[in-house]
């Protein structure tokens, strides 16, 4: 090992510039290529990449200095054999005015690389082809849409779509309407699925064909901070030189490990493909994606059961929407075991045989198993470390408010970033990293990112939970709207449901809202409006709001926050 001097090479035109980003501190490791100092003249700003990998002994710049070619930027502990001066002299290899020097000297072939093409990858793509970038796409799989189109969001909502319609059908008995028995076609309702989702991968094609995107079917992985190697559907390898990469390569389903292999054991991806009615199902795990497929299933006919660690379902949810949701759902559930853990299953011919701990601990036998225990980031097989760029203890990659990583040249988005693991949280974020990457002062600067459970009925959340903001110290507001008093809801049959606010009792602003009920997910982006724009009780009850629509309960629950509503026996004035 050898300490080795990094200096400011040679820079064309700029004398004296700037150093506006300083991406090394001492102890850090180095690859080739990654982005040490950003510097900026009037004209441009360049990134100042490392000739060699190592790891940093010293830091001799500060953001704010002004440098010239020679300035020293650091002194890096090298191998003996790459900390010979010529290495060195690399460094003074002058960098393209307003552009990034390449690996090994070749011009890049694109502005920016995107790595997947879900609705991260595809929306950073078609920005910044947009804002007149050259870009490739790279996607591992056939199409284009990534977890959310083929085998997420779009299939589930086409299959939870169908299980709403046919289980209201079936409560239109109690209006005086009755159907005989629904038949289930389960080849027709697999085609119609893959009808949707076709026709919206189809889409994503043609766009990005007008957008003069190039999509690329491989898998990348990392050369350097400029390269990664793509390795082709065909089987061959290409390299591809980037100035700007935007890593969206999104996430994959936890396999728990103790489960046999068995066809009867699926993960959301192996459950949308329906392949059977089971008799008796469970489902690990009671998130969004576990209580939507147990809709499906259970509207299909199966009986389900729930098992999850925690001691309650979906606990980053209000209390009174989860109980409302949960006394709803009684009829869909045998068992919902809280508190309970799976500790064997025994794959035996005629059913999994499953041990549980906990509460309700018991010896069970189903025809189908979900197991829908969480997503982790897919980071680990792009080899991130020879661009520069790390990852946290769980996996995600780090980024800043940019989307940028600790590589000045790269930027991540969607799922592979951390929670929570939404598309339209990806898409958001593509758009920033698209808009950063092309050197537009855009920031991931959102107040707040909605969920939706689009079970019968949906739940949906945005911003503190009453308990959240108490435990956060603010003192709390609550308007609850029962739609018990909504004309809207009653007309419906569904005066079950509930719409609640929460605002901070100092600033009157609202800070979160959930909604149980039919189209909650519909509704709950006014709730998102309201906080983004820091709106307070008031001007959510003056709103006017058309009548009678389930929309009204929103007005309804800032008016009973202001104590002005009308709607309920009793309107309560504001202490
Ligand atoms: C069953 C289910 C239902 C869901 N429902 C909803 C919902 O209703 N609403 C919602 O907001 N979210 C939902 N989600 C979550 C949503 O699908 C994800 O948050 C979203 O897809 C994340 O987008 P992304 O671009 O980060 O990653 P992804 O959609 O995972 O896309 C990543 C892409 O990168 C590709 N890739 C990975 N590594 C490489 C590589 N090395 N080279 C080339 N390509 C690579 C993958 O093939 C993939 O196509 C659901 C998820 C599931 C599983």
């Amino acid at each position: 090992m050898s300490i080795t001097e990094i200096r400011v090479p040679e820079m064309g035109d700029f004398k004296d510039v700037a150093v506006i980003e300083v991406h090394i501190k001492p102890g850090d490791d180095v690859a080739l290529d990654q982005t040490l100092i950003v510097l900026e003249s009037d004209k441009a700003s360049i990134d100042v990449p490392s000739p060699f990998a190592g790891r940093v002994a010293s830091v001799e710049l500060a953001i704010g200095q002004r440098v010239a070619k020679g300035a020293l930027i650091a002194t890096v502990e090298v191998a003996a054999d790459v900390a010979k001066p010529e290495a060195a002299v690399a460094a003074a290899t002058p960098i393209p005015a307003a552009t990034l020097a390449p690996a090994s000297g070749a011009a890049p072939d694109c502005d920016v690389l995107v790595i997947g093409g879900g609705p991260g990858g595809y929306s950073a793509a078609f920005r910044a082809a947009d804002l007149g970038q050259r870009v490739v796409l790279v996607e591992r799989d056939a199409t284009l849409g990534g977890v959310c189109l083929n085998v997420g969001c779009i299939p589930s909502k086409a299959l939870l779509h169908v299980a709403a319609i046919k289980e209201e059908a079936e409560r239109l008995a109690d209006h005086g309407v009755a159907f005989d028995t629904a038949t289930i076609n389960l080849d027709k309702l697999r085609s119609f699925k893959t009808g949707v989702v076709a026709k919206l991968t189809d889409g994503l094609k043609g766009m990005a064909r007008l957008r003069k995107v190039e999509v690329i079917r491989g898998t990348a992985t990392f050369a350097s901070a400029k390269a990664v190697d793509v390795e082709l559907f065909d089987g061959t390898s290409r390299r591809i030189v980037f100035a700007k990469a935007i890593v969206a390569a999104g996430s994959a389903p936890v396999k728990l490990p103790f489960l046999p292999d068995d066809p009867r054991i699926v993960d959301s991806t192996g459950a949308l493909e329906l392949p059977f009615i089971p008799d008796r199902m469970l489902v690990i795990g009671g998130g969004i994606i576990g209580l939507e497929m147990a809709t499906v299933y259970s509207a299909l006919g199966a009986r389900v059961d729930v098992v999850e660690q925690l001691d309650r379902l979906l606990p980053d949810v209000d209390r009174d929407v989860v109980e409302t949701w949960r006394k709803r759902n009684a009829h869909r559930f045998d068992a919902i075991l809280l508190g309970a853990r799976v500790e064997s299953v025994v794959a035996e011919k005629d059913a999994l045989v499953v041990t549980t701990s906990g509460e309700g601990a018991d010896v069970r036998r189903y025809d189908l198993i979900l197991q829908s225990a969480g997503r982790r980031p897919a980071a680990e097989a792009l080899q991130l470390a020879s661009a520069g760029v790390t990852i946290d203890a769980r996996g995600f990659i780090e980024v800043d408010a940019q989307m940028r990583t600790r590589a000045a040249n790269i930027y991540a988005v969607g799922d592979v970033t951390g929670n929570p693991m939404l598309a339209h949280k990806a898409v958001h974020q593509g758009h920033v990293a698209a808009e950063a990457a092309t050197g537009l002062k855009s920031f991931m600067d959102a107040k707040v990112v909605p969920s939706v459970a689009y079970t019968d009925p949906e739940i949906a959340w945005v911003g503190l939970t009453e308990d959240a903001a108490k435990a956060a110290g603010h003192t709390v507001e609550v308007g609850k709207f029962p739609w018990a008093a909504s004309g809207r809801a009653i007309a419906n049959g569904t005066d079950y449901g509930l719409t609640k606010l929460v605002f901070d009792k100092e600033t009157h602003r609202i800070i979160g809202g959930a909604i149980v009920g039919p189209a909650a997910g519909d509704m709950i982006g006014e709730i998102c409006l309201a906080i983004e724009m820091g709106a307070d009780a008031v001007d959510i009850g003056k709103t006017i709001h058309p009548h009678p629509t389930l929309g009204e309960t929103i007005g309804m629950a800032a008016e009973v926050a202001e104590g002005v509503c009308t709607d309920l026996p009793l309107a309560r004035k504001r202490g």
